[in-house]
C-alpha cells in the first residue's frame, strides 16, 4: 500500500498538558519500559510537566516521526484527529482525576456544613 505524505496544513499541537505520559498503563506494553512504576514516565519532569528527554524522545511519544513508522497507511489528517480526540480522553480522564479528592473533601464537610445550617435555621425561627 502507497504511504499517505505527511501534510503541513494538518498540524498537532502539544499544550504539554502531561495527560499521555502521567497515564502510560492505558497503552500497555508498548510504554512499559517508561514507566516509573505508578504509571507516570520517568523521563517526565512532574515540576513542568516538559519531557527531560524530549529531542531524543522514543517514536512512539513522537506524533510526527511516529506517524512515518506506525501510521502512514492512513491519511495524515484522519492521525492528527484520531491523536487529538486521544489527548482530549486523557485530559478529561486526569481532570476527573482530579475532581475526586475535592468532591471526597465536600462529602466530608457536608455533614457539618449541613449542622451548621439547620443551626442557623433555627435561630431565624422566631419563639
Ligand atoms: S495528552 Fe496530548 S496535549 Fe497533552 S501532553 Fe500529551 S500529547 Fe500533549
Ligand atoms: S519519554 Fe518524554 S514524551 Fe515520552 S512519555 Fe516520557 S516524558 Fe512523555
Amino acid at each position: 500500500m502507497a504511504e499517505n505524505p505527511i501534510s503541513e496544513i494538518a498540524v498537532f499541537e502539544c499544550d504539554r498538558c502531561g495527560a499521555c505520559c502521567r497515564h502510560l498503563k492505558l497503552f500497555g506494553q508498548a510504554y512499559a519500559s517508561l514507566d516509573r512504576g505508578d504509571g507516570i514516565c520517568r523521563h517526565l519532569d512532574p515540576e513542568n510537566n516538559l519531557c527531560r528527554i524530549y529531542e531524543n524522545r522514543p517514536l512512539i511519544c513522537n506524533v510526527r516521526e511516529g506517524y512515518k513508522v506506525f501510521f502512514s497507511d492512513m491519511p495524515y489528517d484522519e492521525y492528527i484527529a484520531m491523536t487529538v480526540q486521544g489527548c482530549e480522553k486523557l485530559k478529561a480522564l486526569m481532570k476527573q482525576e482530579k475532581e475526586i479528592p475535592e468532591q471526597q473533601l465536600q462529602k466530608k464537610h457536608l455533614p457539618e456544613n449541613a449542622r451548621e445550617e439547620n443551626e442557623l435555621r433555627k435561630n431565624e425561627i422566631p419563639d
